[in-house]
């Protein structure tokens, strides 16, 4: 599946192709759905694990921001995948913190990340998935380096722009319907530059009643 990622152009970075190799992806999906192909699958609910295509961009669009050291923020973390990709790029210095706000799905993610090669980290405590409302971001552990929003967000909440780091760079899709993968840096005199990447679809950035209600 890297193979083919790195074949179709989505994938030119080196460090992508090694994340993506070590975190193994059918650890993370549900028993029964197929692993490596390229499409969202459902993880209950109304969540679904993003497509390894875009898993694949998103590190890639974050790959300075995740170097050894830094602090990373997955927002909408779903099953982990991603926070464990991070947690092994920052490594045991740095920090890897994924928020989530389906209590089910943070005790899942935790249990996926503990088969994975990323078991050492949150064991050591660089890694760790919280309960929470991710549009209020994590405060304990910013500014942090690189964010990432898993679910698309009808405007860029303004916490997780305080809490970008100066130099730092968040990924977000917005939007309701169409919506843009926007990449947002955070220039060294506090201002932000925001362009658009690409149209994408994901399930909403929303409250955990909204979501469990079908939205
Ligand atoms: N990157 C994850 C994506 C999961 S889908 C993966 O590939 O596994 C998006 C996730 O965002 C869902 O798990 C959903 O429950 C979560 N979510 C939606 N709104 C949220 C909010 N306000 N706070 C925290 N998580 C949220």
């Amino acid at each position: 599946m890297v193979e083919q990622l790195q074949r179709y152009g989505v994938i030119s970075s080196k460090k992508v192709v090694e994340v993506m190799e070590t975190i193994d992806r059918a650890l993370f999906v549900p028993d029964g759905t197929p692993a490596y192909v390229d499409s969202p699958m459902a993880i209950g609910y109304n969540a679904t694990i993003s497509a390894p295509h875009m898993h694949a961009t998103c590190i890639q669009l974050l790959e300075e921001n995740l170097q050894p050291g830094m602090h990373a923020l997955d927002v909408g973390s779903g099953t982990g995948y991603l926070t464990a990709c991070f947690a092994t790029m920052v490594g045991p210095q740095g920090r890897a913190i994924g928020v989530e706000h389906i209590p089910e799905l943070v005790a899942s993610s935790i249990k996926n990340i503990e088969k994975s090669a990323a078991a050492s980290l949150l064991k050591g405590g660089s890694l760790s998935v919280h309960a929470g409302d991710g549009r209020e971001g994590w405060p304990e552990h910013a500014p942090y380096d690189a964010i990432h929003v898993g679910a698309a967000a009808p405007e860029i909440p303004q916490p997780l722009i305080d809490q970008l780091k100066p130099g730092g760079r968040m990924v977000i899709p917005v939007g309701k319907i169409f919506q843009d993968l926007q990449v947002v840096d955070k220039n060294l005199d506090g201002s932000v530059s925001i362009r658009n990447k690409t149209a994408v679809r994901y399930v909403p950035l929303t409250s955990r009643d909204a979501q469990l209600k079908g939205y």
